[in-house]
């Protein structure tokens, strides 16, 4: 679309958009359509279903998604699970290894630890952050590399340079969910990672109302990736591709307001006294600080937080606050909290989830787009753990 000169802001509203538009509408309309009529197509590709994720809807978002992360091209799935099962299915074969990344998202670890096993694909996990150790799990057969951007709850970023130069000279396919991140604040693929995944659940749509995901690279990669979905029949429906199509138009300005936002509430708590601890990558005390100010133009709307006083005080704290939901899920217009350990980490052996650093009162924040005054007067009230009604 040659739109790659212009800044996200404009190229999240006009890239990939179709010149005329359909019937002089502004907005996309919905194709739904689940079959199109024959016009002369010559391979089964080619033929326009709905399940081929070839309908206008589709192939819309297809090409501002790939503008978006900088790709050749890409495909949107039915959910970020959806997307990432669908590209390691298509990278991977039978008698194949993997190395991933510790403390992956719940969902990708379950699939890689539990699933992957029964079909020939074994896997050694990496600590992201040591680069001289990935050397020796190496194997004959490691076929590819899978890290996320950044990480869940515990918002640390792995040495991502190091993984393509890694991937790079060991002839491995790299690929990393950057779910987090957003385009807003780091493009992988221009740091050479070979795909991209995105639970477009989150961020990318914005309004915790749908759920979808995407695969974002090469054309190469891209036209086995889509053909994978195809035959596991993962698409998106076309009306939700309407809406993620309404919620990406403003990626950018949710973005931008989050960057800023996460980071003064993360400030807010880091001086807090009743605050043991905090995460978040924008901070000067965050262990890969320099890493993320390197990388990335922003540090995205996730924190997660330890208040003194272990899980009854982490309790007390959620019960009294009264703007954010306390929800599963993430990078939506409304702020969500959730306690990891009994929530997305629960399924993780308790010994296994103190050793990642996951405690039993760790809270994690996903910062939405109210004033970051009223959120910050929030939890400021409802740390006053003193206060707590029956009093402690
Ligand atoms: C939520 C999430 C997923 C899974 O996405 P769904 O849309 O729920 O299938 C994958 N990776 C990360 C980092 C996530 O946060």
């Amino acid at each position: 679309m040659g739109r790659n000169s212009e800044k996200l802001e404009t190229r999240v509203i006009h890239s990939g958009e179709l010149k005329p538009r359909i019937g002089g509408a502004v907005n996309m309309p919905i194709f739904q359509s689940a079959t199109f009529e024959y016009a002369g197509e010559k391979t089964y590709e080619d033929v326009r279903y709905v399940r081929l994720s070839n309908t206008p809807n589709h192939l819309v978002l297809h090409r501002k998604l790939a503008n978006l992360e900088g790709g050749e091209a890409a495909v949107i799935a039915s959910s970020g699970m959806a997307a990432i099962t669908t590209a390691l299915l298509t990278v991977l074969s039978s008698g194949d290894h993997l190395l991933v990344q510790e403390g992956l998202y719940g969902g990708s670890h379950s699939f890689i630890t539990e699933d992957l096993g029964r079909f020939g694909i074994s896997h050694d996990f990496i600590d992201g952050d040591r680069a001289g150790t990935w050397e020796s799990k190496l194997r004959p057969n490691t076929r590819a590399v899978y890290v996320e951007s950044m990480t869940n709850p515990l918002i640390q970023v792995p040495d991502l340079r190091a993984i393509v130069d890694f991937a790079r000279r060991k002839g491995l396919i790299s690929i990393v969910d950057n779910t987090f991140c957003t385009p807003v604040n780091f493009r992988p693929l221009e740091l050479g990672f070979d795909l991209c995944v995105h639970s477009a659940t989150k961020y990318l749509n914005g309004h915790s109302d749908i759920a979808a995901g995407a695969v974002i690279g090469s054309e190469k990669l891209l036209q086995q990736v889509k053909r994978q979905l195809g035959h596991l029949g993962g698409m998106l429906d076309p009306h939700a591709c309407f809406l993620l199509h309404r919620g990406l138009k403003t990626l950018v300005l949710r973005l931008n307001h989050q960057n800023r936002s996460a980071l003064e509430v993360a400030r807010f708590l880091e001086s807090h006294t009743a605050v043991a601890w905090v995460n978040h990558p924008g901070l000067e005390s965050h262990p890969q600080h320099k890493r993320s100010q390197s990388l990335f133009s922003g540090f995205g709307g996730m924190l997660s937080f330890e208040p003194r006083g272990g899980l009854e005080a982490s309790n007390a704290f959620l019960e009294k606050l009264e703007l954010p939901l306390i929800a599963p899920s993430l990078g939506g217009v409304e702020t969500l909290v959730t306690l990891p350990a009994t929530t997305s980490h629960a399924g993780i052996p308790r010994e296994e989830r103190l050793r990642l650093g996951i405690s039993d009162s760790l809270i994690r924040v996903s910062i939405g787009i109210e004033a970051t005054e009223d959120l910050i007067n929030d939890f400021r009230q409802a740390l006053d753990l003193d206060s707590v009604p029956g009093g402690r």
